[in-house]
């Protein structure tokens, strides 16, 4: 065998073992020089079937990948670009469909006239399509996971955070927030203060209406507290049963014991309808503390806590604020009845 057809034979064999299928067309006189022999045999038509199917080649690929061989064909005819990549489905002659490539550019010979030689290769792509439809369904699999995680994972925050009941703070959320404010008053020398609210009597309210119209005043409660608060400032929180805090930062004691008695007043203009129709009364009692140098959110607490118990001995319906030494008296801010 010659060199000449010696290499031509191993171009052959290399193209074969590649699983390419050499193609090569004239763009100037349209003719079809070699055809993809190959790609259609392999999709089990006859050698017969070839010729005409390689001239109808554009007609069988798959309707939603025509405009873009067409598009891609244009560029290369008009001269726009040298280089033409495709990738589209052809049928099998049983009529499934098949992935392949076409990379193809247009050289310049010795033994040919300028942007005539358009030439490339057809191999078949359809495992890596299948892997790669694989990997977007498990991505979009994936994706959705994630969503319900994340979901899932703000619901569970929301819950952790937050009362049940009422949808205000809980004892958790109070205590970090509570914190957060200590440390930042500390640091700007800003006042904060807190109010401890405790429904009176409560206990009367369950045994007289029953436990679920116990829950509508706690509502009620809530809502007040939460109502009349600034919005994003505050802290409003059910530590409890029928135990409500407030936390007022950049506020000094004498503005949250007028904040406190605001609160008292609008609780006992409030009227909850029972389920015969009553319309209930219900009053609270408010401890006040304003926090002093370097106290923490615990000790804060306790002091509100302290007040409320001395609002709760003077009669209750009271506003009371937390004195350090109680043998000095208390200070009871309401008016007796
Ligand atoms: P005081 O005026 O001293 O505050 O008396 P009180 O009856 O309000 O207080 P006490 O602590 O004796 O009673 C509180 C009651 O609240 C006891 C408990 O059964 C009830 N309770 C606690 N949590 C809930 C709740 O979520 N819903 C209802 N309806 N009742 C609750
Ligand atoms: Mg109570
Ligand atoms: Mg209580």
């Amino acid at each position: 065998m010659q060199e000449k057809d010696l290499n031509k034979e191993r171009l052959e064999l290399a193209l074969e073992a590649a699983g390419l299928d050499l193609w090569e067309n004239n763009l100037r006189t349209g003719e079809v020089v070699r055809a993809a022999f190959k790609t259609f045999v392999e999709l089990g038509y006859t050698q017969d079937e070839v010729p005409h199917l390689v001239q109808n080649s554009l007609d069988i690929v798959h309707p939603d990948d025509r405009e873009m061989i067409h598009t891609a064909l244009a560029d290369v005819v008009s001269g726009r670009t040298r280089e033409y990549r495709c990738e589209f489905r052809l049928p099998t002659k049983a009529g499934e469909w098949v992935w392949y490539a076409n990379y193809g550019r247009v050289m310049d010979t010795g033994a040919s006239q300028p942007g005539e030689r358009f030439i490339g290769v057809t191999f078949n792509i359809d495992g890596r399509k299948r892997k790669e439809r694989e990997m977007a369904r498990i991505n979009a699999q994936l994706e959705e996971q994630n969503q319900l995680l994340h979901e899932f994972n703000g619901a569970l925050r929301q819950l952790a955070s937050t009362d049940p009941l009422t949808g205000i703070a809980n004892r958790r959320t109070l205590m970090e927030l509570g914190e957060k404010e200590c440390r930042r008053a500390q640091r700007f020398a800003h006042p904060l203060s807190i109010l401890m609210i405790d429904i009176d009597s409560f206990k009367r309210i369950n045994d007289r209406w029953g436990h679920q119209m116990g829950d509508r005043v706690i509502c009620a409660t809530a809502d007040i507290c939460r109502l009349h608060s600034r919005n994003g400032v505050d802290v409003v929180a059910r530590l409890g049963g029928e135990e409500f805090v407030i936390l007022l930062p950049e506020t000094g004691e004498a503005s949250a014991v007028v904040i406190a008695e605001k609160l008292r007043n609008l609780v006992m203009a409030e009227r909850v309808t029972a389920d015969e129709g009553e319309l209930v009364r219900f009053t609270v009692s408010i401890g006040v503390a304003a926090r002093e140098e370097s106290m923490s959110i615990e000790s804060l607490l306790h002091r509100s806590d302290q007040a409320l118990y001395q609002a709760k001995s003077h009669g209750r319906n009271r506003v009371q604020r937390f004195e350090a030494s109680r043998s000095e008296g208390h200070h009871d801010l309401s008016p007796p009845g």
